[in-house]
């Protein structure tokens, strides 16, 4: 029943499932963003016309920074899904150390040890 496999490969399915997962939230947050926005304020064109352009613009600025994140978020979770693929999950790019995995579970994107990313901030 029990096998080695589980001491070699440390939750990495798990880690996997955790990062396909939240790709899929931030895609759909951000397609459901986009459809706001397409559809803009219902049921507010009282006559105001002056502060509805202005929350669309704001809105759409919103939706701009947002975007942005969450580019910069899926680029991180596609980093950690190849360095899972490659074997390389875990070890750290700048000096290849083993990153701690208390580390990995608060973020599992995670592509450095808390010693190089200080030195990166
Ligand atoms: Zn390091």
């Amino acid at each position: 029943m029990d096998t080695a496999k589980d001491e070699l490969t440390p939750d990495h399915d798990a880690i996997r499932h955790q990062l396909l997962a939240e790709r899929r939230e931030i895609l759909g947050s951000v397609e459901s963003r986009h459809d706001e926005v397409d559809e803009g304020p219902s049921g507010v064109s009282d006559g105001s016309g002056e502060t509805e352009h202005l929350a669309i613009a704001e809105v759409k600025e919103l939706t701009m920074h947002l975007d942005r994140m969450a580019e910069e978020t899926l680029e991180e979770i596609d980093a950690a899904l190849k360095r899972l693929d490659d074997g390389t999950y875990g070890i750290c790019v700048d000096c290849s150390g083993p990153i701690a995995s208390e580390r990995l579970e608060a973020l599992p994107t995670a592509a450095r040890c808390l010693q190089c990313q200080s030195r990166h901030v």
